[in-house]
């Protein structure tokens, strides 16, 4: 334990944010990190607690104390050895993981919990920075070939870690570059993809071949999921040529709103609108990019996507920005002996918020409007619950004006082509169905096909992806080498 007294000396400090007309003006990360003085202080509010429920908060159960104690020791080398032995890329978690370890944080019962993953950005960007993260190709190779289907953190993560114990992995990708939703989808004011860019280069220097613009199976006809493949690859194929396939292909069918007038002119799916962006911003040239300038946008959706449609559309110069959230306004905050250490319902205002955005709670879209089959407005009611039913609340009826509305409501399920094109069994849900068993886990019905992340869990978080990934890779080195050295 750093010190002993620290939780009762310090306050927790929070990074520091651009100012708002600033980072408006530009898609760069605004985030300022704790400077090494800053890091150890917070660091020293750690309390090394008997039962350390961050350590069991976290997805990838990060050793928290162990890293914090080494930052308040200003032995920075050993804290990454620590963090990066739960998780192949804490730079990517640092920045945008809503972190449930801090809800966990024994601390947070009466205080402020300890900023962990302050911490954790500030140990991982220092390592790089310090030339501390390397490449660790295996020092013998086994031969065994696996297909990893889709390069977002779950694919990422599996292809590092059965590339480290020798096996030939090459991972494919449809889209034109690697790193799934967190290429294409989370904006590059949230997180750079030079921090993509790191880690593909080491996972090519420690052996994995890498395919972009490779589709394997195929999607159903005008799908709008992105699709940047140049070539196609079948299922057959796959299961012939390699000992092992992991299918990590996200959750990518969005949700829609069926409601009259969705066929106009200006209504889109978030992430027709996000991923655009994010390739303008890597320097590609886009005919007709969807964008927001002067337009009154309307976000249907109050998660993450949506709040990220909020940021982007500021950035574009929307003459306004509103987002609609079906459920109830939560409380500004928790009752925390009623929720610690589980993940609490409050508010969460996020950074794109701040930066301007009216909000609307308990509403419910009726119908898109428009002429000439161009969008103009949206009708829309309040709504509450009773008897357990969601109701529209009469004389609450209103129209918005819109000339841009951007579905963020989540995703329903993996697309069904590609998991049919395995003969994948479905969950209830559609995911691809498959346990995390100690023994088994991962496998799906199919010999020698497994899955994880979104594909297999559905829409969740990135630290989710990581964890599956790497517990698949231990499944898939324990199938085929009857044994395996790989942590969990
Ligand atoms: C806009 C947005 C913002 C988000 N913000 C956050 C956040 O702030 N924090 C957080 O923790 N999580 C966030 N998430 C969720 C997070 O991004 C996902 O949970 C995570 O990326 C899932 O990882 P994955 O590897 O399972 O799949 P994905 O990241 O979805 O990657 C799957 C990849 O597989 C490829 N693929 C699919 N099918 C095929 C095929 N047949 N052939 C070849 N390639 C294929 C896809 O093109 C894609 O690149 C956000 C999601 C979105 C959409
Ligand atoms: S729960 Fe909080 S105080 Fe306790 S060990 Fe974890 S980070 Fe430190």
């Amino acid at each position: 334990m750093g010190k002993v007294t620290g939780f009762m000396e310090y306050e927790r400090i929070e990074e520091g944010y651009k100012p708002v007309p600033e980072r408006l003006k530009n898609y760069k990360e605004f985030v300022i990190g704790l400077d090494d003085t800053q890091a150890k202080t917070q660091a020293a509010r750690c309390m090394d607690c008997g039962t350390p429920f961050c350590n069991n908060g976290c997805p990838v159960n990060n050793i928290i104390p162990d890293f914090n104690d080494l930052v308040y020791q200003a032995d920075w080398q050993t804290a990454i050895d620590v963090l990066h032995s739960t998780n192949n890329f804490p730079e990517f978690t640092g920045r945008i993981c809503p972190a449930p370890c801090e809800a966990a944080c024994v601390l947070n019962v009466n205080d402020d919990a300890v900023g962990i993953k302050s911490i954790e950005h500030a140990i991982i960007d220092r390592a790089w920075a310090e030339g501390w993260v390397k490449p660790q190709p295996a020092k013998h190779k086994t031969g065994k070939k696996i297909a990893v289907v889709g390069s977002g953190p779950a694919g990422m993560a599996a292809a590092q870690q059965l590339a480290r114990v020798g096996h030939d992995v090459t991972l494919f990708e449809k889209n034109d570059r690697v790193g799934g939703l967190l290429r294409y989808g989370i904006p590059d004011f949230k997180m750079e993809k030079s921090h993509i860019d790191r880690r593909v280069e080491q996972l090519k220097a420690e052996g994995v071949t890498i395919r972009t613009g490779v589709l394997v199976g195929a999607l159903p006809k005008g799908s709008k999921v992105t699709n940047w493949a140049k070539e196609t690859v079948s299922s057959a194929q796959l299961q012939a040529e390699f000992d092992a396939v992991l299918l990590s292909g996200g959750s990518e069918q969005s949700r829609d709103l069926p409601v009259p007038g969705r066929d106009l002119d200006g209504v889109h799916f978030a992430m027709e609108f996000l991923p655009q962006q994010n390739k303008v911003n890597a320097g590609d040239k886009l005919k007709n990019q969807l964008r927001a300038d002067g337009k009154h946008v309307i976000v249907i959706g109050g998660g993450d996507t949506g709040s990220d449609c909020v940021g982007t559309s500021n950035r574009h110069g929307a003459a306004s920005v509103t987002q609609f959230e079906v459920m109830p306004q939560p409380p500004a905050q928790e009752n925390r002996p009623m929720t610690w250490p589980y993940w609490p319902m409050k508010l969460r205002t996020s950074s794109s918020h701040d930066e301007g955005c009216t909000r609307e709670f308990a509403i419910s879209t009726k119908e898109f409007i428009g002429e000439k089959g161009k969008l103009t407005g949206l009708k829309t009611v309040h709504i509450e619950l009773k008897d357990g039913k969601m109701v529209e609340i009469p004389g609450t009826e209103k129209t918005y004006q819109a000339d841009l509305v951007l579905l963020a409501m989540g995703f329903v399920n993996p697309v069904a082509t590609v998991l049919d094109a395995f003969g994948i069994e479905k969950d209830a849900r559609g995911n691809a169905k498959a346990s995390t068993d100690f023994v088994g886990g991962y496998a799906t019905n199919v010999p020698k096909v497994f899955a994880a992340g979104d594909v297999r869990r559905g829409q969740s978080l990135v630290v989710w992806a990581i964890r599956e990934g790497r517990q698949a890779a231990r499944a898939i080195d324990e199938f085929l080498m009857g044994f395996s050295d790989l942590p969990r």
